[in-house]
């Protein structure tokens, strides 16, 4: 069948809407036809090639929601109409990750960036044939895609799916990072260094966690003003700033936990956390940055001295077919704020204005509406 999608030829480049042609699913796949997609820094990273995409022409989107139209022979846990949301990184259960209670980092992990389903082939093509790469096995920046099933999580029909996307990354990303990466206890001081769509909920997550003061950094002022709507106490434009009174508030200890959430890291980034944690903090790094990007410019006498802890964080530690259903729990329950984070919708012929939003710091989530 024929669907429209944003594509990659190269990078760095433009999204470009054309046709594609998508296959049946296959044994343990479903096809699924997204109503919304989420608008992700990590895309433009592909986009603006930061990261490499393995395979061109490359379908983007790894945040969406849908309904499922198809199902492949074998799969036993979804039937068309389940409303779904899909997951980037089909965790299978059984690796040794996903026996240690770290789905997120579950083996499949090594197909997001490949553009092939599990079996290493490809089910989106152009019109004349060639092989469309597809995002986290997903693609949710094509109306149908097809995925694993793995890669579908089944959600409530009631939930408006236009919100149900967004906790498929950009929530738990941030809220992982600070309820679980940085574990956040009652009583913190927590920074939250770049408040777009993921540092947002991380601020939701401090805040559910108990913190006392969440002290938002953020040169977009709009930025700013949604992270005091949305939990921070405190916002600024700088790290200096944030540093400033957290060692204020702290008798000169500093915060106790920093967490990096700006669109494209450097060292230098998680150098000035590294600076404004307390003696055994934690720096938490959840952005991404460009792939060959090496070193963090700290001292390693005070990491040592001071017994302070950079932690590295992927979809907020959480395990992403248990996160759905408690996110969306947290959400009808009023402690997690979803609509809200949606600054602006788009058509998909829209993207790339969309990202320009996104970089020109006016929006937190663009959605696409298909
Ligand atoms: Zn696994
Ligand atoms: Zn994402």
């Amino acid at each position: 069948m024929k669907s429209r999608a944003a594509v990659l030829f190269d990078a760095p480049g433009k999204w470009e809407i054309i046709d594609v042609e998508v296959d049946d699913p296959k044994e343990f796949e479903v096809l699924v036809r997204f109503q919304h997609a989420g608008l992700c820094h990590s895309d433009d990273h592909y986009a603006k090639g930061d990261v490499p995409a393995l395979a061109y022409p490359f379908c983007g989107g790894h945040e969406g929601a849908g309904v499922v139209e198809k199902v492949g022979p074998g799969v036993r846990d979804l039937k068309v109409g389940d409303h779904v949301v899909a997951a980037f990184i089909p965790g299978c259960g059984r690796c040794t990750w996903c026996a240690r209670g770290m789905q997120n980092l579950c083996d499949n992990g090594a197909y997001m960036m490949l553009g092939t389903q599990l079996d290493g082939t490809f089910r989106l093509h152009t019109e004349d044939g060639a092989d469309v790469g597809q995002c986290s096995l997903v693609s949710t920046f094509s109306e149908y895609s097809v995925l694993p099933e793995w890669g579908a999580i089944k959600i409530d029909p009631d939930i408006p799916l236009s919100v149900a996307a967004l906790v498929g990354c950009g929530v738990p990303t941030g809220w992982g990072s600070a309820v679980n990466a940085a574990a956040v206890r009652p009583g913190d001081v927590v920074i939250v260094m770049g408040v777009g769509g993921i540092g947002i909920n991380a601020v939701q997550g401090a805040k559910f966690a108990g913190a006392s003061r969440i002290i938002a950094v953020d040169p977009a002022p709009f930025h700013r003003d949604k992270a005091l709507e949305l939990g921070a106490t405190d916002a600024f434009e700088n790290m200096q700033q944030a540093t400033d009174l957290a060692q204020a508030l702290t008798n000169g200890q500093g915060a106790d936990s920093a967490i990096v959430t700006v669109g494209v890291v450097t060292g230098e980034h998680v150098a000035e956390a590294f600076a404004s944690i307390r003696k055994a903090g934690t720096v938490v790094l959840t952005s991404m940055g460009n792939v060959v990007e090496y070193g963090i410019p700290v001292s390693l006498f005070e990491l040592a001295m001071y017994q302070k802890r950079i932690q590295g964080s992927l979809f907020g530690m959480m395990q992403p077919t248990r996160a759905v259903e408690d996110l969306l729990r947290l959400y009808r329950e009023g402690h997690l704020k979803l609509e809200e984070l949606i600054t602006r919708r788009y058509s998909l012929e829209e993207i790339n204005q969309g990202y320009a939003d996104m970089h020109a710091g006016v929006n937190l989530r663009g959605v696409i509406d298909f």
